[in-house]
């Protein structure tokens, strides 16, 4: 048994209260009729009532995905006149970024102000073959996972799908372009701020308008979602008939020990069912994602048994050492301790990947960036 500090064991977030608030969040914004919360049919004809052609439709997406138009003003093939009708009937953006912070490998960090008291995260993460976007699918999360920052305040509410495309934009200009060099965000992680399962339908409505080949373009199998492991959501997607590709927080080897660090455990051997069917559904291989944590979770007999667990799955394995959140009692492992428990499940067969988290001196972990924020840490 881990030496899971005592505050943690008595933690309440781990007992039952917080399983019903796993829901879908009930109490949601007022709908705000924006260009990127309607599909093509009914912006063809929100455009019909504008008195606009419906290639207007086509002409407008292209800007906004495709020339990285911060607004209207920019479309300069636009009538003038209907810029402004446009600003006025069918704003672009319901969000803005508040604040942006850099860190010295070239990761971005954005947080996306919604509302007042409703921000969340984004992260914008270049790498010399790729370019990836981290988005957020909840203000807040109520699985309270307890390395996680997301968590700490609960589930505030869950974002609209125009708020999860918009934090793709919002990235997408910040993209380092030359004239000659036009990259674009090629991959996508549904790993910000949230449970991304419990806001399926925004999320899909979301993700068809990125890959739609008139919205951004991108294929499913650039596109992974991250779950803390809730096997009838992933049977869910599964279902859809999707390519994503399936990432699931699994941090323990064993119930007794996840269900104190995931609060929501619905139990190791029904997540790993779900994934297993995922894997037969959609042909796609599954990560496993486990957050290391000194001597709770990072002992090479917790590895041996952890690979036990793992052995019917095909998958990789994701190590994440825990970036600390000022948790009492939660300490990143060490460097060594970290080989020895990739070592171990190498040594079975498994491929290993240790996260050495990109962006830790900007706070990039999930939801770090805004409880600062909140609690005034960072000047804006
Ligand atoms: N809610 C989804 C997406 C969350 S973020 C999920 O649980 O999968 C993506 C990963 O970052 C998850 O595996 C999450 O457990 C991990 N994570 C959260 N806080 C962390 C921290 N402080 N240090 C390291 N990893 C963390």
């Amino acid at each position: 048994m881990a030496d899971l500090p005592p505050t943690h064991q008595r933690n309440p977030a781990l007992g039952d209260s917080r399983r019903q608030s796993t829901r879908e969040a009930m109490t949601q914004p007022a709908q705000t009729k924006s260009f990127l919360s309607l599909q093509r049919d009914a912006l063809v004809a929100e455009l019909g009532r504008l008195g606009q052609p419906a290639f207007r439709a086509k002409q407008i997406r292209q800007w906004i995905y495709r020339r990285h138009a911060p607004g209207y003003d920019a479309m300069t093939d636009l009538p003038g006149p209907l810029r402004k009708t446009l600003e006025g009937s069918l704003p672009l953006y319901s969000s803005r970024i508040e604040q942006t912070q850099d860190d010295p490998d070239g990761t971005r960090k954005i947080l996306v102000r919604l509302a007042p008291g409703d921000s969340v995260e984004a992260v914008l993460i270049p790498a010399p073959d790729r370019m990836t976007a981290c988005l957020s699918t909840q203000v807040g999360c109520p699985i309270a996972c307890i390395f996680c920052a997301s968590g700490k305040a609960g589930l505030q509410r869950n974002l609209e799908a125009h708020e999860i495309v918009e934090q793709l934009l919002h990235l997408d200009r910040l993209v380092p372009r030359t004239d000659d060099d036009d990259r674009r965000i090629d991959h996508i992680v549904v790993m910000g701020m949230g449970e991304p399962l419990l806001n399926l339908a925004n999320l899909m409505r979301a993700l068809e308008s990125i890959q739609a080949p008139d919205g951004y373009g991108l294929g499913a199998r650039r596109i992974t979602v991250s779950t803390s492991g809730l096997p009838d959501r992933i049977r869910a997607l599964a279902n859809m008939g999707y390519a994503f590709n399936l990432a699931v927080s699994l941090h323990a080897p064993d119930d007794a020990l996840r269900s104190k660090l995931v609060p929501v455990n619905r139990g190791i051997g029904d997540i790993l069912d779900a994934a297993r069917e995922y894997v037969t559904k959609t042909g796609r291989e599954v990560t496993i994602e486990y957050v290391l944590i000194r001597r709770i979770n990072d002992r090479p007999d917790q590895a041996r048994k952890l690979a036990w667990a793992l052995k019917d799955l095909r998958c990789n394995i994701n190590l994440i050492p825990y970036n600390s959140i000022d948790e009492p009692g939660l300490e990143p492992p060490s460097d060594s301790d970290c080989e020895a428990f990739a070592a171990v499940l190498r040594r079975e067969g498994f491929p290993v990947h240790v996260r050495h988290q990109r962006g830790d001196r900007i706070a990039a972990a999930c939801g770090q960036l805004r409880a600062a924020t909140e609690a005034g840490k960072f000047a804006r």
